[in-house]
């Protein structure tokens, strides 16, 4: 055992750094994945085909239609905090895009086998990138491709002993995640067209989801759960200040859904997919006081000025902070009570029909 008193300190070697930090960013399959669909939707992608095989054991792979990646930025495209999408700290507060960090592709490369394979308008052939696992440029070739980015992951989590364990015990649980991830985006991005499939030994690919690329939510949630499930849902708008508000679709008082709590609530802020515990407490807590039975489904897009809201809180940006909080959970629990107060009309005829 080491001596901590007697010990030198001494910085740890850049690659072990990497390796442990990367594993923050991409934490499983469907953090993965993730990374890679946000770096379409920013790349301006209508089209968007994710591919696994082995349930993304094997490998995985997201094929867009976006701005494709130029050739002067071949060389940095994998390094650690490399990004074109932000350029100093006080651009954090008008971020528009999902990505801002630089860490996805190294963290991908660090932790599986990067390949990637683009094209921009200004290029006739495509050119397929390799690189290793601290992120260097180590192959490239031309390749026939449209314009828009091939990227392309095998073996994730190889290198990390526990996690790839892990990572094939819970493959059916890791793919029901990805599943529900999937259709956070499919939800909410508008007139994007998603594709998933998966591929087992020899058998044909079976498909996972498949939008259309609808413009609106409702014809979006129409498309993910069907039309008997929306509609048994409400709109719900709930104004919170000046320049806040929630837009959405909540279950209706009678006819919630009968599954685990919290499963099937999709929240969003400025179309970013994120997890609201206190929301969706909030939420399923008002939905007990006019159905008890059954947990509401919840679809809803909080629209606040993007520098009331820090996304820079976890490295998978999950997470998010308000600068006023108690004023939006104040506001929305007002707004869920009369949707869901007794004595409101849509719930008596929900109550006896
Ligand atoms: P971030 O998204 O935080 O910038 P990433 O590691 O995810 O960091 O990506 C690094 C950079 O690679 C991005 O800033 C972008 O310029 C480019 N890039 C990644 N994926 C794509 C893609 N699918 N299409 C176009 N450019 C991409
Ligand atoms: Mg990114």
């Amino acid at each position: 055992t080491i001596n901590v008193s007697s010990s030198i300190i001494r910085p740890i070697n850049k690659g072990v750094v990497h390796r442990i930090c990367a594993g923050q960013v991409i934490l499983d399959l469907s953090s993965a994945v993730k990374e890679l669909v946000e770096n379409s939707l920013d790349a301006g992608a209508t089209s968007i085909e994710i591919s696994l095989k082995e349930y993304g054991e094997e490998w995985f792979q997201v094929i867009d239609n976006g701005c494709g990646i130029s050739p002067n930025n071949f060389k940095v495209l994998a390094l650690k905090h490399h990004t074109s999408k932000l350029a100093d700290f006080p651009d954090l507060q008008s971020l528009t895009t999902f990505g801002f960090r630089g860490e996805a592709l190294s963290s991908l490369c660090a932790l599986g086998d990067l390949t990637v394979e683009t094209r921009t308008k200004n290029e006739a052939v495509a050119t397929h990138l390799t690189y290793d696992r601290s992120g260097l440029l180590t192959a490239e070739r031309k390749a026939a491709r449209q314009i828009g980015t091939t990227v392309t992951v095998k073996k994730l989590f190889s290198n990390l002993p526990v996690r790839s364990k892990e990572f094939s015990r819970n493959i059916r649980k890791e793919y029901g995640k990805l599943t529900s991830l999937l259709n956070a985006y499919a939800l909410i991005a508008k007139g994007v067209r998603l594709v998933c499939t998966n591929t087992t030994g020899k058998n044909a690919k079976s498909v996972v989801l498949k939008t259309q690329g609808s413009d609106s939510l409702k014809d979006n949630i129409i498309t993910v759960f069907g039309m008997s499930t929306f509609s048994c849902l409400q709109p719900v708008n709930i104004c919170i200040s000046d320049s806040c508000k929630v837009d959405g679709f909540l279950s209706k008082p009678g006819q919630g859904s009968g599954r685990n709590l919290g499963d099937r609530q999709y929240y969003f802020v400025n179309s970013r997919p994120v997890d609201m515990p206190k929301v969706s407490k909030l939420v399923n807590e008002l939905y007990r006081g006019a159905n008890s039975r059954q947990y509401p489904i919840a679809i809803m897009n909080f629209t606040v000025p993007t520098k009331a809201c820090d996304v820079n809180v976890t490295p998978d940006k999950r997470k998010i902070f308000f600068s006023d909080e108690n004023s939006i959970l104040l506001a929305l629990r007002e707004g869920l009570q009369q949707i869901y107060s007794p004595s409101n009309a849509t719930y008596l005829v929900n109550k006896y029909e």
